[in-house]
Parts: structure tokens; sequence; C-alpha cells
């Protein structure tokens, strides 16, 4: 029997990933609706090689540019936002959540209300909304699958498990791109410098956020949301060679540690075959060649983004939603070249405090339409701090 399936984000890396899985047996899949942003080329030859239903960009701009690129096939393009939540309606049976950034929550969320399993990459949207994308699932039958490597590797350690035995559980990072700079360098560090990943081949804004730990303090964030953890009860482990992907610590002292290589077909794969397990094309292991594996603790210094998330994880609320825009507002303009790397945090962490006396992050109603809110006032004010910089 084919599955139907819709990609967000598939012009990105996490999206071709998926294709290129969905590519090595095609006629499994039925592919309902693909989406993009800018890269209206590439979405128009997926669109057209997969032979899709219909393809969405999110810019209206471009509707014209993939009108004319599927003229003559039977593919139907569409764009705006309405659209990306109209792609959410169409029946399917498996949609992966892949669109870079905060942008990702709406249509993921309407995903949900159909009961459609949803592989979530998009790590935004439960930093944002954890509790009402989790109480949407659980209220529509849904089931969300985590697409982060990390993520999945717990997952994965969890099968069969009862989860009141978890003691801890520990996600590791790379450490990105200035793992072992000197300090004092960092201010001076370029978005090129930035975007150099040691190991995973990702989209840009993930890289740039692996190397500040931005990205690791989301998935702090989101290994609390999805498996409903006590934020104590979550470590950050700096592993450099990026085999070994997450751990769990049980009651009894064990400790199951998941490895792969880094590659995100692994944890794409295992979201699309769920429940069960089928061959990928990933490297295999060859740990007599590997020999050794090591492990230190974050310097707080180095990374000052690990201390936010723990304060987002104390205030709770709406702080999750303020501490992922401002952070995509900081992100912005270090790409822009009108912050510096370390600018980063700084902004982020004035946002989350001035926010959190004005606004009330723990207090205010926690609704879909106050995250929202919550995001456009957190990109204003971060605006505004970058712009006293300047
Ligand atoms: P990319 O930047 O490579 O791709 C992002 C996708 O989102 C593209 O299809 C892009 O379209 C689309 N997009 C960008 N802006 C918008 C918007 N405003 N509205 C709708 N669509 C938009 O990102 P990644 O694939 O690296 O990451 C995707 C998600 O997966 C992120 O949440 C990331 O944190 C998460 N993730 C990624 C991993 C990785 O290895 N890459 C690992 C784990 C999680 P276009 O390119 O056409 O503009």
């Amino acid at each position: 029997m084919t599955r139907r399936v819709t990609i967000f984000g598939a012009t990105g890396s996490i999206g071709q990933n998926t294709l290129d899985l969905i590519a090595r047996d095609p006629e499994a899949y039925d592919v309902v609706a693909l989406t993009g942003g800018a890269n209206v080329s590439q979405l128009a030859e997926d669109a057209k090689r997969f032979r899709a239903d219909i393809a969405v960009t999110a810019h209206e701009e471009q509707l014209p540019i993939l009108r004319e690129a599927l003229a003559g096939t039977s593919v139907e393009a569409a764009a705006g936002a309405g659209a990306l939540i109209e792609a959410a309606d169409r029946p399917a049976d498996w949609i992966m959540s892949a669109i870079v950034g905060s942008a990702g929550l709406a249509p993921g969320f309407a995903a949900l209300r159909h009961g459609t399993t949803l592989a979530l990459a998009n790590k935004e949207s439960l930093v944002a909304a954890g509790p009402l994308l989790m109480a949407e699932a659980r209220k529509q039958n849904a089931t969300i699958l985590p697409v982060d490597s990390e993520h999945s590797a717990v997952f994965q350690a969890l099968v069969g498990e009862d989860p009141a035995c978890i003691e801890r559980v520990i996600i590791t990072a790379s450490g990105g791109a200035f793992r072992d700079w000197p300090l004092e360098n960092l201010a001076y560090a370029s978005p090129e410098q930035a975007a150099c990943h040691p190991n995973w081949a990702m989209g840009q804004r993930i890289t740039v956020d692996s190397a500040s730990m931005f990205n690791k303090s989301l998935e702090l964030i989101e290994t609390k949301e999805y498996f409903g953890l006590d934020p104590d009860r979550i470590e950050v482990l700096v592993h450099p060679e990026s085999l070994v992907h997450a751990l769990v610590g049980f009651r009894d002292g064990a400790l199951m540690a998941h490895m792969g290589a880094p590659d995100m077909r692994h944890a794409i794969g295992y979201a699309l075959h769920w429940p069960e397990r089928r061959d990928l094309p990933v490297e295999r292991l060859d740990l007599a060649r590997i020999a050794s594996l090591s492990f230190r603790a974050p310097d707080p210094e180095r990374w000052p983004a690990l201390g936010l998330a723990r304060e987002v994880m104390r205030i709770g609320g709406l702080a999750g939603a303020a501490f992922n825009a401002a952070k995509e507002k900081a992100l912005d303009a270090f790409l822009e070249r009108r912050l510096a790397f370390t600018g980063m945090a700084e902004i982020v962490g004035e946002v989350l405090e001035r926010m959190s006396t004005e606004e009330g992050l723990s207090s205010a109603r926690f609704d879909l339409d106050n995250v929202f809110q919550m995001d456009h006032l957190a990109r204003v004010r971060a605006g505004e701090a970058i712009e006293k910089r300047q």
C-alpha cells in the first residue's frame, strides 16, 4: 500500500534528505504536497519529479514563477501562509515538518488537527508552543515523531522502557565551528566561519546555531517538552566526534547510548519507517577504526545560550516563544553583519529579561494567539536592542 506523504520545507536540508529516502522506493509513496520558500526552481523540479499533487511556496510574489515552472504538468501551484495551511489540510499519512524557524509552527499545528503522524524536525515549534502541540497531538490521537538526531536517539533508547525509570537524559553537542577557538576571538567570528560545521551538513541557520549552541539550547527545551522531563534531569555533553547522539540514564544506573554516523537520513528514516526498522543508506560505524570517543562538560562562558535555555525553562509559559523569536532576529542580524557573534546571546538575554518583567511571560495566557503575539513582540524588542548598539 502506498503512503501519502507531505513535506514542509522540502527544498531545505532535511526536506532534501527526506526526498532522497523517498526516491529510493518511489512506488511506496504518494507525494501529496511539497512546500518551500525562496528556492522555487528546486521546489518545481522536485514537485515534477515526485509527481506531487501540489507545490506551495511561502512567498506570494514567487507564485507566477512557480506557476510557469509547473505549466503543462498536473502539479497545482499555490503560495502564501494560507496555502501552507491548506497543504496541511490535505489528507496525508505522514507529514514532515522541516520549515526552519517559528514559521513552521502554524503548518505543523494544522497537520496535527487531522490526526496525522507528524515527523517533527522543526524544533522551534516545540520551543515556542510545546505544551500546545503535545496537547493537540493527544487530543487528535496523532503521533509526533522526533527527527532531531538527539531526540530520535532518546526516543529509540526508550523503546520498551518505562518512562518512570528515566533518571536523566544526556544530549550531545559537537561544539560547532568555534569549539576550540580562543574565547577572545569569538567576538570577531564571521558568518562564513560560523557556518562551517565540523561533522554535520545542515542548513545555514542551524549550523550557525550549532556554533553558538543556540541549537543545543533549543534542543534542551525540546527535550523537556517532548519527553515531559524535569529540566534538572537533562544534561548537555560536548562530544566532538558526533557519533553518540544521546544517552538515557535509568534508575538502576544503566546508561543507554545511541550511536550512528552523523547523517540525518538515519533519524529521518527512523521516523519514516517507524515503528519498523528498514535498511538505510547510512555509513556503518567501524568502532575499531574510530578507536576512541571523547566527552567534556560545556563551558558556560563560551556558550551562554545554554544558561539562557535553563532560564527559559525556569520561567516557563511564553518564555520559549520570546526566546526563539529573539534568537531568530539576533541570528538574522549576525548573518547580515550587523551584530557580533557574541552579541547574539547578549541580545537574547536582554530581551528575555525585559519581557519577563514587562510581559509576564510565565503568567500570560498560554494559547496559540499569544504565542504568535509574543513571537512578534520579541522580534520588535530584539530589533530595538540591536539598533541601540549601532
Ligand atoms: P534549511 O534552511 O536547509 O531549509 C529550511 C526550509 O524551510 C526550506 O525548505 C526553506 O525554503 C523553508 N523556509 C524558509 N523560510 C520559510 C518561511 N518563512 N516559510 C515557509 N518555509 C520557509 O533548514 P534545515 O533543513 O537545516 O532545517 C529545517 C528544520 O529542521 C529546522 O527547524 C532545523 O532546526 C531542524 N533540524 C535540521 C537538521 C539538519 O540537519 N539540517 C537537524 C535537526 C533539526 P527555501 O530554501 O526554498 O527558501
